[in-house]
């Protein structure tokens, strides 16, 4: 999954509007942000398979450090810690913590059975929609749009570049998808990684976005018609 990690990041700003989407993005794309890093370090290991899934050419063989569900806990507790001290709010803090194993859950449904519960001789689980081309992709449409609904409809452009920095975001995202969709498979792993390095780019998109729209508040309950004394 791609762009329905980024969709429930979207979405997740609801829930803590003094939290930046470039924190939000973070915390639910960490395991994919960390993964290119591994790769080149030889920490981690892919094998281009074209034919693997319908979807992607990628067989995940060995990735506890990034993907297995008990690190993922780990990182979120480490990365919501890290955001309650540096920025004293704690709710803030969990939902940092939650959205980074959130990541497990929809990549869950999406792989074929790679992913460890925890590193060494873990069981490996996953549904595999990505043999299903047409559920996978629907359900990741419907986390985005449905994010993007959301986070549009609790923020509001402060300025143009509230506007143009979102706006250009979303088209970045969707090239992205349609990119890893129709595109050819990655001559190597290493051009793999370090395209996967450009994600630390959407971070950055995400917090520049944010800091340029206001949170809309909740609509106040409409006023009692005020009865004669
Ligand atoms: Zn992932």
């Amino acid at each position: 999954m791609f762009i329905g990690h980024f969709g429930l990041a979207l979405g997740a700003k609801t829930a803590q509007p003094r939290v930046s989407l470039g924190t939000l993005f973070l915390a639910a794309q960490f395991a994919d942000l960390l993964w290119p890093t591994l790769l080149l370090l030889g920490l981690e290991r892919v094998a281009i398979q074209p034919g693997i899934t319908h979807m992607t050419p990628l067989n995940f063989e060995h990735y506890p450090i990034s993907h297995s569900l008990l690190l993922q806990l780990v990182w979120g507790a480490a990365l919501g810690l890290g955001y309650g001290l540096l920025r004293r709010n704690w709710r803030g803090a969990a939902l940092v913590a939650l959205l980074v194993p959130s990541h497990w859950l929809l990549d869950l449904l999406m792989h074929r059975p790679d992913l460890p519960l925890f590193p060494g001789h873990s069981p490996l689980l996953g549904l595999g929609l990505w043999n299903h081309p047409l559920a996978a992709q629907l359900l990741e449409a419907v986390t985005f749009f449905g994010g993007l609904a959301s986070y549009l409809r609790h923020t509001a452009a402060r300025n143009k570049a509230g506007v143009y920095a979102l706006w250009s975001l979303v088209a970045f995202l969707l090239l992205i998808q349609v990119g890893n969709l129709l595109g050819p498979a990655p001559t190597s792993v290493t051009a793999l990684a370090w395209a996967g390095q450009l994600q630390w780019l959407i971070v950055l998109w995400g917090y520049w976005a944010d800091r340029n729209r206001a949170a809309v508040p909740a609509k106040a309950p409409a006023a009692l018609p005020q009865l004669a004394p």
